[in-house]
């Protein structure tokens, strides 16, 4: 190894932990179609615990082990309810939110996404998941 790229090396070294020093918090949409929303601080989301479907805790973008960071967003109209989601990976930052969408003719909530926010790191090579 040559001096130059000792030097580079450390350059780069250097500025890698300067960037995990401070990482880059994508910011939550602050309102949808005119109606604001209240966002509760992430927590760590759930591990979902499925030996048919593989690891669904991991990161799609960076392979991180998870689990994911989630937060709730409450709106109107009338009292506020959580109508509102989001998921963010704590390695990569990758962060998609979604609007709950409730139809009283179904059981559960269908997700419609309103917001994303790409990895902050290169993306793992395609591997077939
Ligand atoms: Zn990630």
């Amino acid at each position: 190894m040559t001096e130059t790229e000792d030097v580079l090396r450390q350059r780069i070294a250097d500025l890698e932990a300067q960037l995990a020093a401070t990482p880059f918090i994508p910011a939550l949409p602050t309102e949808h179609d005119g109606e604001p929303i209240t966002w509760r601080d992430w927590e760590e989301a759930p591990i979902i615990l499925c030996a048919w479907a593989g690891d669904l805790n991991a990161c799609q973008a960076c392979d991180h082990p998870g689990p994911s960071l989630l937060a709730f967003g409450l709106a109107g109209p009338g009292k506020p309810r959580i109508r509102f989601n989001a998921h963010r990976c704590p390695g990569c930052q990758e962060m998609r939110a979604y609007q709950r969408v409730y139809d009283k003719y179904r059981v559960g909530t269908e997700l419609k996404e309103i917001a994303y926010s790409a990895p902050r790191t290169i993306a793992r090579p395609e591997s077939g998941r």
